[in-house]
Formats: structure tokens, C-alpha cells, sequence
């Protein structure tokens, strides 16, 4: 058990998390310049380790890029694994984050100072388990054209709204569709579908390219491609997969009912036993801590 505050990684150092202020003037803070991720690490039997780490911060490195922030990966790497050290983590979720700080508060972000934090915390926010009813969100979710689909914290005020619209109306989670009647993703995952025991990922160019999306296609051999809502409602079963919701069996998605959920049920299971260094064949995407 732990005894003290947990320690984050700040900047190049090991902190104590109740010892931290950030400036009131912090640019991040002021207009979401920052960028984040999610991850996590899992108990296995040959001690803890992070699942796909390398992607994780690879990504955030692209989101980094766009703030003009400097994203050192093997720098975030060893601040993760230090971070989960420091706090005896095993199954933890990690949160890198990446931001603009204080010099200006002009939109002109050259001179500002920049930051980079990680926090480990042994709890994860989870979906509604496999009982998550989903709804339909009134709101667009925002186009690439406009902020591309990365971790950029500014970019998910538009998951919060759907999020917060989603559980006004009693749902446990929304579903953005596009003005073309497009499926596009969950405000914190990605969707798939089974339909006479094929599994389709849904593609969709203003979801996030998710690395759960990614291992689950070639754990499952889904096909990726574009699925209208129509579509989606003549499935026989509908997942949603993330980090932090992991593989989640869909109960409804509005007053569509869905059965048992076998398929889903059994790649959950599979997702669970890769994440966990069980099946041979995927060491590769772990990292020992
Ligand atoms: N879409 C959104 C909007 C998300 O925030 C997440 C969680 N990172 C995902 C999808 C799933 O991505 P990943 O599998 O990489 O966690």
C-alpha cells in the first residue's frame, strides 16, 4: 500500500504529485494546447508491462508536432517506466501529457515554455462494462479538416459535450454519425461490428486512429471499412474498444436492443489474455516495466 502521494514524472524529475502547481497563466490551460495519452499497463507473469507503448507515444509525438511542442519518445518512454516504478503500478493507466506553458497568452505559441508530465493511477474510468447503452450524439464530431484526430486536449470539449449530452439523457455513452449518416466513433472509442460472424472495424477519417482498433483487427481479422448507422443497426452485435474501455460489449444503442454478444464476448477475452503477455505470438507489443 502505498504511504505518501504518488510520484509523477515532471519535466526531467520525479515529484510528488501534492508538491505541483502549474502557473494560473499556463497557455494549455487557456486554450487546450496540450497533447495527451492513454495507456496502460498490465499485471503479466513476467512482472508488469506496458501494452504498445512505442504507438502510444508515437502518436503523441505527431500531436506534439502540431502544437510545435519538441516530443522526445525514448525521453516519454523512460519517464513512463520510471513513473510506474516509483508507484509499484501493475495494472495502471498512464497519462502522458504534453503542453504549451506560460511566456504569452497570444495565439503566437513560438516562445512559449513547454512541459511534460506522467501520471500512473492504479484506477481506470471504465465504459458501462458490458452493459453500456449508447446513444446517438446531436453533436458532429469535430472534422480533421478542422482538428485532426489526435490526442489534442483542446479537441475533446467535443467529446465531453456528447458525453455529457449522452448521460443527461440516462445513456451510459454517445455515438457521433456524420451528416452523411456515417458512424464515426464513441467520444472515448472506437467502434466494430459483427454481422453473420464477420467483424468490421468501422473506418472513419475523423476518428482517432486507435491503437485498440488496430490490435483488435488483427487479433479478429476485421476489415476496416465506412458503416452507416443503418448498418450498424443490422448488426448482431456492436463493441467499442479503447485503452480504457478495452473490448465492451454494446446492450443498445438507443432502442435497439443486442443479444448475448458471443463473438464480442470472445474477443474480449482474447484482447484480455495479449494484454497480459498470455498468448504467444504478441510479446512484441509489451514492454517490461
Ligand atoms: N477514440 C477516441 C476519441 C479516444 O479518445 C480513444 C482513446 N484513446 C480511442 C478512440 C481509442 O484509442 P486507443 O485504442 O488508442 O486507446
Amino acid at each position: 500500500p502505498q504511504t505518501h502521494a504518488p510520484m509523477l514524472w515532471f519535466d526531467g524529475a520525479l515529484v510528488r504529485t501534492d508538491a505541483l502547481q502549474a502557473p494560473l497563466t499556463t497557455h494549455a490551460m487557456h486554450y487546450g494546447t496540450g497533447v495527451f495519452e492513454g495507456i496502460r499497463s498490465y499485471a503479466t507473469r513476467d512482472g508488469a508491462a506496458v501494452f504498445r507503448l512505442h504507438e502510444h507515444l508515437e502518436r503523441m509525438r505527431k500531436g506534439a508536432e502540431l502544437l510545435g511542442i519538441d516530443l522526445d519518445v525514448s525521453q516519454a518512454t523512460k519517464a513512463t517506466l520510471q513513473t510506474l516504478r516509483a508507484n509499484g503500478h501493475r495494472d495502471a493507466y498512464i497519462r502522458p501529457l504534453a503542453w504549451l506553458g506560460t511566456g504569452s497568452i497570444g495565439l503566437d505559441v513560438a516562445a512559449l515554455s513547454q512541459h511534460l508530465m506522467v501520471a500512473t493511477m492504479p484506477n481506470v474510468v471504465h465504459l458501462g462494462g458490458n452493459h453500456t447503452r449508447l446513444t446517438v450524439s446531436p453533436w458532429r464530431r469535430n472534422p480533421a479538416s478542422s482538428l485532426p484526430p489526435l490526442k489534442l486536449c483542446g479537441g475533446y470539449v467535443n467529446s465531453i459535450l456528447a458525453k455529457r449530452e449522452a448521460k443527461a439523457r440516462g445513456f451510459d455513452e454517445a455515438l457521433f454519425v456524420d451528416e452523411d449518416g456515417f458512424v464515426v466513433e464513441c467520444t472515448g472509442a472506437n467502434v466494430f461490428m459483427v454481422r453473420g460472424g464477420w467483424v468490421t472495424a468501422v473506418e472513419h477519417r475523423d476518428a482517432l486512429p486507435g491503437i485498440t482498433r488496430d490490435t483488435m483487427i488483427t487479433l479478429s481479422g476485421a476489415r476496416s471499412r465506412p458503416v452507416t448507422l443503418g448498418g450498424l443497426l443490422e448488426a448482431d452485435e456492436v463493441f467499442v474498444c479503447g485503452t480504457a474501455a478495452e473490448v465492451t460489449a454494446i446492450k443498445a444503442l438507443d432502442r435497439r436492443e443486442f443479444g448475448d454478444n458471443p463473438v464480442t464476448r470472445e474477443l474480449a477475452a482474447l484482447y484480455a489474455r495479449v494484454v497480459r503477455g498470455e498468448e504467444p505470438g504478441h510479446g512484441a507489443w509489451l514492454t517490461s516495466v
